[in-house]
């Protein structure tokens, strides 16, 4: 993993509404953060492009803070150019506020309407503009959160994103120490269970070195 360029996102986006309100998804960025530490650990050039989190921020890795999807969009378009590997661990948000109010939206007692727009699929986005953009390939790992068919949701997510690997997890991963699900790549899948995510993060960057282009 030495001189190799690693690209990690973590934890989830902020997407407000008004100066106060936001929606957002449930994300510690715990994961993501293990993935850094593992990635420097083996001698890998560390960027972690980061939303709004509590974990602190492993040393000697170049740490970027953003708060909403269109920011991490921005500066994961900015990085990716110059990776070797990409792992999207990021919750995104999906969607955001059409307009973000200037004021406090006042209560009124009555209902309200939020107008919602769709956000762009950051990693989807990235490796479809890969080959215009890089005369080398670069590996590329998502991440998929599943409340059912797992393997399945996470099998048609590795062909629709293009990637060459993906972890599908379930919802009780979320702000736990410990996760449950399957590293799927094309040829083959590993299952792990109730492991702590820095054990998750070894496994994943094991078989990372087992790619002989990345070792
Ligand atoms: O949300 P979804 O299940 O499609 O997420 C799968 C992968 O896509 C994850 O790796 C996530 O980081 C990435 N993603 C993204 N931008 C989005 C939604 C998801 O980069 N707007």
């Amino acid at each position: 993993m030495k001189n190799k360029k690693v690209l990690i996102t973590a934890g989830p986006t902020k997407e407000y509404i008004d100066p106060v309100r936001f929606i957002s998804n449930d994300s510690s960025g715990k994961m993501g953060y293990f993935l850094a530490e593992e990635a420097k650990k083996r001698g890998a050039k560390t960027i972690l492009i980061s939303g709004p989190v509590n974990v602190k921020p492993p040393k000697g890795i170049k740490v970027v803070k953003v708060v909403s999807a269109l920011q991490m969009f921005q500066q994961v378009k900015k990085y990716f150019k110059q990776c070797d590997i990409f792992i999207s661990c990021a919750a995104v948000g999906d969607y955001r506020a059409e307009k973000i109010s200037k004021n406090k939206i006042k209560k009124t007692g009555k209902p309200i309407k939020l107008n919602l727009i769709p956000n762009p699929d950051i990693l989807l986005s990235v490796v479809q503009e890969h080959k215009n953009i890089r005369t080398q390939e670069s590996f590329v790992i998502g991440f998929s959160l599943e409340t059912e068919n797992l393997e399945e949701n996470a099998r048609a997510k590795l062909k629709k994103k293009k990637l060459d690997m993906i972890i599908a997890n379930g919802v009780n991963t979320i702000n736990s120490a410990k996760t449950t699900g399957a590293i799927i790549t094309q040829n083959g899948i590993d299952k792990f269970k109730n492991i702590p995510k820095n054990i998750l993060a070894e496994k994943i960057f094991d078989k990372l070195e087992n790619f002989k282009t990345l070792s």
